[in-house]
């Protein structure tokens, strides 16, 4: 059978776009294929991520904060976030909430198999798993099957363990999360800590490295373990849930169209911020550009667009800076939190700033180590 569309991978990218496929009146009828090697069936991520107005998947939302705080050895700052709000949503919820509301379309198939490769022949959108092969008009693709090669000269990679943790006491403020806590040892390359209280007694914290290589386990274990006891002063709490993941931040090109009515999307179609490894939003934002050219029938090629070439050579060379050890990555972020109200830094890391902006960001930044990677990534 062909379908109208397949999407390859049922993450983030796959099913929020599936969602918003069955939103919109003139596609929500489409035959829809599914595939996914996984059931969707645990919780393994949160995501975080800031907007302006309630999202696509605001009743899902299971914890927001309007403030944040950034502290380094010698400077501390709480952060009003003004018009923005950073929003928290777990991974399993997001997968029923879109499962579910599929399940009610008959149109929707969902099938659970591993898939080879994905070409365009004889002018079809063709997809082969280990047993079957399927057409469609167009294949949105979120496996990392057609990823660059990623090493040590052209990405840094963000790397992570998160411990949800319940204590006994209140001890946490839910009002305020802490975006990032640069006091830890910096020996592997810029570390931080992330904690975000979702209640009094409930809070996820995460240890967060930018640099080429993973650790051994167990110190990311040993490090958590040791801010939540010395920097919190928590002795007693119990581990509710775990998570952990490595995320590219690369200087290498991901591609968008890898073959004819073959649309990659989420991290495979570039929409990880590379200086970040935030990838939330900017998918949100790419399937609303999809869901607009699927309604006016237009052929999907994505353009890569003035602005976002330019944020792309801002990510690069913000990783370029980092990968030559130009300056570190606690130099950076703390002279950017010291100079720059978060209203614009939240603006400027989610895409959403003007050039003047920008170059006030920019100018909070040692010039020199910039403007060198600046020119080396034109
Ligand atoms: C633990 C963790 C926490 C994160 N936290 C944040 C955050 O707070 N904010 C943020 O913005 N970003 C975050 N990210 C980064 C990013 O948002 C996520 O990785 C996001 O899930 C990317 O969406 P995606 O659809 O591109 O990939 P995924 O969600 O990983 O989806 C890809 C899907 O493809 C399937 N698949 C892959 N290969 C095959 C194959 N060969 N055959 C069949 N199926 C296949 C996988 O099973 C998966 O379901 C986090 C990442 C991780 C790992």
């Amino acid at each position: 059978m062909k379908y109208d569309y397949i999407i390859a991978g049922s993450g983030c990218a796959g099913l929020s776009l599936l969602y918003k496929i069955l939103q919109t009146p003139s596609l929500q009828n489409k035959s829809i294929l599914v595939i996914d090697k996984d059931q969707k069936k645990s919780n393994d991520r949160t995501w975080c991520f800031w907007e302006k107005n309630p999202g696509p998947f605001e009743s899902i939302v299971y914890a927001k904060w309007n403030k944040l705080e950034f502290l380094s050895t010698d400077f501390k700052k709480e952060l009003d976030l003004e018009s923005y709000t950073y929003k928290m949503i777990q991974g399993i919820d997001f997968y029923n909430f879109v499962i579910n509301y599929a399940k009610k379309f008959k149109n929707v198939s969902f099938v659970q198999e591993s898939i080879n490769s994905i070409d365009n022949i004889d002018k079809k959108a063709v997809l082969k798993t280990t047993k079957n092969r399927y057409t469609a008009n167009y294949i949105f693709n979120s496996t990392n099957l057609f990823n660059p090669k990623i090493n040590e000269q052209n990405s840094l990679l963000q790397h992570f363990k998160g411990w949800l943790i319940k204590t006994e006491k209140p001890v946490f403020n839910p009002e305020i999360g802490r975006l990032m806590d640069f006091r830890v040892s910096q020996e592997n390359g810029a570390t931080f800590m992330y904690v975000l209280p979702t209640s009094t007694t409930e809070a996820l914290v995460e240890y967060t490295l930018f640099s080429p290589r993973v650790l051994d386990k167990e110190v990311y274990t040993l490090e958590l373990k040791k801010y939540i006891k010395e920097e919190l002063e928590i002795d007693n709490y119990t581990l509710i849930h775990q998570e952990s993941g490595v995320i590219p931040m690369s200087l290498e090109k991901f591609e968008q169209n890898p073959k004819l009515n073959v649309i990659n999307i989420g991290t495979s179609g570039g929409y990880t911020k590379a200086s970040s490894g935030y990838t939330f939003q900017f998918i949100q934002k790419n399937i609303i550009e999809i869901i607009n050219n699927l309604v006016e029938g237009n052929n999907i090629i994505q353009q890569t667009s003035f602005k976002n070439k330019y944020y792309q050579w801002s990510d690069r060379t913000l990783i370029d800076v980092l990968l030559s050890n130009k300056l570190t990555g606690k130099d950076v972020f703390t002279k950017m939190f010291q100079k720059v109200p978060i209203e614009k830094i939240l603006a400027f890391l989610g895409n959403e700033s003007s050039f003047l902006e920008d170059f006030k960001v920019f100018t909070s930044f040692p010039v020199k180590p910039f403007l060198t990677s600046g020119i080396k990534q034109l």
